[in-house]
């Protein structure tokens, strides 16, 4: 059985673009897991964050991994782009977060899918809905319904 998830992509510290274009390599790399579909590069101010501009994209890939052992994944990915969590919203190497994962609501205590923050983040729903205009976000509705709350927030596309 294979899922399909999203991954919202984000990077502020060292040759962030760089960062991000390796990690959508290696995302395609991962087991059981094939990439289906990428967003442009994005440049964003930081929100709810510090320190310089972020590099942000959205992948979509099709994993059989389960959601708990995709979110390990991409917590050994973030380790081995040198992440460090000093503290809360601190600036990154690289954020890797489990947005979507097909059609399922999950709570655990190191797991919540839908990503409670991403119809906030203009970072997250404009790559999004980029590589998927007719996204549902499951308990929520069509993504494309939240874009005209986070029209303020200042992003350029990169790439
Ligand atoms: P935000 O979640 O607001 O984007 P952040 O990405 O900076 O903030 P992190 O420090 O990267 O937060 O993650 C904190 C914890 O969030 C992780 O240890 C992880 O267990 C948990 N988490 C819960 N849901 C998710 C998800 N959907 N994707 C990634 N991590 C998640
Ligand atoms: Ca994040
Ligand atoms: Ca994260």
């Amino acid at each position: 059985m294979s899922f399909k998830a999203k991954i919202g992509i984000g990077a502020n510290l060292g040759d962030a673009r760089h960062t991000v274009s390796l990690a959508i390599a290696r995302l395609a790399q991962l087991p059981q897991t094939s990439l289906t579909a990428q967003s442009s590069l994005y440049q964003t101010a930081p929100v709810d964050a510090e320190g310089d501009d972020y590099v942000n994209a959205v992948v979509e890939i099709h994993t059989a991994l389960t959601a708990a052992s995709l979110l390990l994944s991409l917590q050994e990915l973030e380790l081995a782009f040198g992440r460090e969590r000093p503290y809360r919203h601190a600036p990154r190497t690289l954020d890797l977060d489990l947005l979507l994962y097909g059609d399922q609501q999950i709570e655990t205590d190191t797991l919540t899918v839908p990503h409670p923050r991403m119809t906030e983040r203009a970072f997250v729903l404009l790559p999004l809905l980029q590589i998927d205009p007719l996204v549902d976000i499951p308990g929520k509705g069509p993504a494309h319904q939240f874009a005209d709350a986070v029209a303020a927030q200042a992003i350029q596309q990169i790439t």
